[in-house]
């Protein structure tokens, strides 16, 4: 690094997550200065294929300029504007609208906030107000799976199942469980089927939510497909029973569609694909496709009910935040999903889909290659112990970035990728693992 370089500059002045920051101290950053489609470039004018939509998230790629001049307009318009004391303005009611006309089961409402982790947190909140309003004030607890990413706010953080939210950070806090990971092929017993494997996990709920008693569970919490927990999709069998389970012990379901909703598992949310019926839902990234931040919490007819009516007794509705339907991210949020209608891309999704999916598992019998799943545009190769990290350095020199999630390599492209794009992908990821390989 020399000593004016954007690297130094970054390491003496930057903290990054998910990072080892000492290393960072050493090594430096990767600065990225510019990105088209699903190409970005780094300060060294290095293409790179971001096969990872950056974290989940940028599903129309980058360079999106109706998205630009969505925001240019209606930062000129009415910049901001805040929803509290009855105020509201015309972006977010279209976008509400929009949300509660494509939601994949019957929503009431729709509460906005910036990022994944508060959209988590408040469904958190809104759980335990509602649970107060329908006078079961003991109904506190939460659950949610091992492996499970949800968030890193101290309550989004508390659900995620991922010890690096966890660890020397004082989490969970107390009332937060978590449930063995819906892995069939990685956690089943010695010679269990898929049914028995479902049952077995299912009797370890029931017998939680007993243990602690019905009366104290609030809700599960669940991702349709585990995205950062290393791509996993549950058993077909594993969230119909869960949610029999839930409903015979009044405990609401909420669903994170923060990484699955809006085409990334071949439906529009991924609640649909997975057969799930949520309470509440929570949505972001794709969203605006990561062009600005925004979340949203849909909140079913029952929920919402409670909440309007406990709120009119208390005088005031307490949840608030600064940017929660911000008028610019409202835009762009409503311009996106307009996008992905023309480009009809849950069809693209579809289309493209099998291409990178049967690609990466011609690969399946590669020495280096445990497991191959995903499904839509979500993917995850396992690999052998202790290549994960050195198959995503590997590919990243050979000009495609990817992630490794432990010894996992996910791909997350952005849903525009094109077929040649994807051959690309294949081809850049075979490279890595044949590099490794004579290494
Ligand atoms: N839920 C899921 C499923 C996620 O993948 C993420 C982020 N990767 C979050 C919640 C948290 O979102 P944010 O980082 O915007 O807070």
């Amino acid at each position: 690094m020399s000593a004016n370089s954007l690297q130094a500059r970054d390491a003496k002045s930057v903290v990054h997550g998910l990072t080892n920051l000492h290393l960072h101290a050493k090594r430096g950053a990767t600065v990225i200065q510019s990105g088209e489609g699903v190409w970005v470039k780094d300060s060294n004018d290095k293409s790179y294929l971001e096969a990872m939509s950056g974290l989940w998230c940028i599903s129309l790629g980058y360079g999106n300029k109706r998205l630009a001049e969505v925001a240019y307009r209606q930062m000129q318009e009415l910049a901001y504007y805040p929803l509290t004391n009855h105020k509201s303005h015309p972006p977010v009611i279209a976008l509400a609208e929009k949300l509660l006309s494509i939601a994949p089961s019957p929503m009431a409402r729709i509460w906005f906030a910036s990022t994944g982790s508060e959209a988590n947190d408040c469904a958190a909140r809104l759980s335990w107000y509602y649970w107060n309003a329908v006078g079961k004030p003991n109904k506190s607890k939460f659950i949610s799976h091992k492996l499970a990413y949800h968030g890193n706010t101290i309550a989004s953080g508390s659900l995620s199942g991922v010890s690096y939210a966890h660890k020397r950070f004082n989490l969970p806090l107390p009332g937060f469980f978590h449930v063995d990971t819906p892995h069939f092929t990685k956690n089943a017993h010695k010679g269990e089927t898929e049914q028995d494997f479902v049952a077995r996990l299912l009797a370890n709920i029931e017998h939680l939510i007993e243990r602690e008693g019905p009366e104290t569970i609030a809700a599960f919490f669940v991702e349709p497909v585990m995205g950062a927990g290393g791509i996993v999709v549950p058993p077909n069998s594993y969230y119909e029973g869960l949610q029999k389970l839930l409903k015979k012990f009044n405990i609401l379901l909420v669903c994170d569609e923060v990484v699955t909703a809006f085409g990334r598992t071949g439906n529009m949310f991924g609640s649909t694909t997975m057969q799930l019926e949520p309470d509440l839902l929570i949505c972001a990234k794709a969203l605006s496709s990561a062009y600005v931040p925004i979340s949203a919490l849909m909140i079913n007819q029952r929920v919402y009910e409670a909440i309007e009516r406990q709120s009119g007794e208390l005088g005031l509705f307490g949840l608030t935040m600064t940017y929660s339907g911000h008028p610019v991210a409202s835009a762009v949020a409503l311009e996106t999903l307009k996008i992905y209608e023309e480009l009809d891309i849950v069809g693209h999704v579809r289309t493209i889909s099998p291409l990178l999916l049967n690609g990466l598992h011609k690969l399946r019998n590669h020495p280096l290659v445990r497991e191959v799943r995903g499904i839509g545009l979500l993917a995850g190769v396992e690999l052998a112990e202790g290549y994960g990290v050195k198959c995503a350095q590997v590919a990243e020199e050979l000009g495609l970035i990817v992630r490794a999630i432990g010894d996992t390599i996910a791909f997350c492209p952005p849903l525009i990728i094109q077929q040649k794009e994807v051959t690309v992908l294949l081809q850049r990821f075979e490279e890595a693992l044949n590099t490794l390989k004579e290494n």
